[in-house]
């Protein structure tokens, strides 16, 4: 039973994104827009402002306030798009409850769109072009799987959720001509009847639901591969944060019987953050070979 090491394999990706930015004299450049207080998307662009510093990209934060109005946050993107010293814009999620997210995603020039979650690169990754942006998640899923060997061609994918930004791309990319690829894929939601019918005839299960702990032993097959996905936080009085994080994955239970598992956290958590460096550094090579051009 392999437990998939998530903060090894990003680690490697970061070393090898390292290497080739120290080579380069011009350096990639990411601009982070956080939008308000909120401690969770704090926590997250500091990480990935530390991760860039690591690998040598250059990173810019632009701090705006909660009440910004949708239009308001549209020119800044627009400037944003327009700076050619800025290859990368990353808008952090979740944005306010009066702003429409989809739409502000859709504003990013898709050739900076380094999450993903542009219609054009979501339209790139369907028509399996390569000169778009993968959102990070999804992304990063398939490093684990292809770095851990796990084989997809011909395996029965079952992807739990289909969200935009995990779900739907995830199964998009099993399901991808090519290797890793070439799966038949099932996508359940929280609509689909007889969900376990599903999951026991499963190669692979990628958990993106959101709910702690909800895929049980009794719901798989020996042997699986499991990529759990899920961030949940569940109280945990021994803890000083009063919390601890669990996936979508009854991991104690699922994990004696798989053939490989991600866990919570460790996992796809890491990978995430290493996905989103890789896009930086892909849009800034991209930036390049059109201005050599
Ligand atoms: P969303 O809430 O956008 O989507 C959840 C999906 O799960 C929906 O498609 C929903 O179905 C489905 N679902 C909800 N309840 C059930 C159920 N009981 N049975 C079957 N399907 C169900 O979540 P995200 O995709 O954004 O995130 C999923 C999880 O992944 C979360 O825990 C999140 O924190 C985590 N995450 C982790 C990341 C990482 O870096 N590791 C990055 C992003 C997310 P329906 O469409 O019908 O509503």
């Amino acid at each position: 039973m392999n437990v998939i090491n998530g903060n090894e394999i990003a680690a490697q990706i970061i070393e090898e994104l390292r290497v080739k930015v120290a080579s380069s004299a011009v350096k990639p450049q990411v601009l982070f827009i956080r939008v308000g207080e909120d401690p969770a998307s704090i926590s997250y662009v500091r990480k990935k402002q530390k991760t860039a510093e690591q690998i040598g990209i250059q990173s810019r934060l632009q701090v705006l306030p909660e009440s910004i109005t949708f239009d308001e946050l549209a020119s800044v993107i627009a400037i944003a798009n327009e700076d050619k010293s800025i290859n990368g814009i990353l808008v952090q999620a979740p944005l306010p409850s009066h702003i429409d997210e989809k739409k502000i995603f859709n504003l990013v020039c898709p050739t900076k769109d380094v999450d993903g979650f542009n219609a054009t690169n979501l339209g790139k990754l369907c028509q399996e072009v390569d000169d778009g942006f993968i959102s990070c998640t999804p992304a990063g899923i398939v490093e684990i799987v292809s770095r851990s060997k796990i084989p997809t061609e011909g395996k029965n994918v079952v992807v739990l959720g289909r969200s935009l930004i995990v779900g739907k791309p995830a199964g998009m990319l099993m399901l991808k001509k090519g290797l890793p690829g070439n799966a038949t894929v099932t996508f359940c939601h929280s609509r689909t009847s007889n969900l376990e019918e599903f999951t026991r005839k499963a190669d692979i299960i990628i958990a993106a639901i959101g709910k702690p702990k909800f895929l049980k032993a009794e719901m798989i097959s020996k042997g699986v591969t499991v990529i759990d996905v899920g961030i949940n936080r569940i109280a945990d009085n021994e803890k000083k944060s009063g919390f601890r994080l669990v996936g979508d994955v009854d991991y104690d239970n699922v994990m004696p019987l798989c053939s490989a598992i991600t866990p919570v956290p460790g996992g796809v958590g890491p990978m995430t953050v290493a996905m989103l460096m890789s896009n930086t550094v892909k849009a800034f090579e991209l930036s390049q070979k059109q201005s050599n051009s």
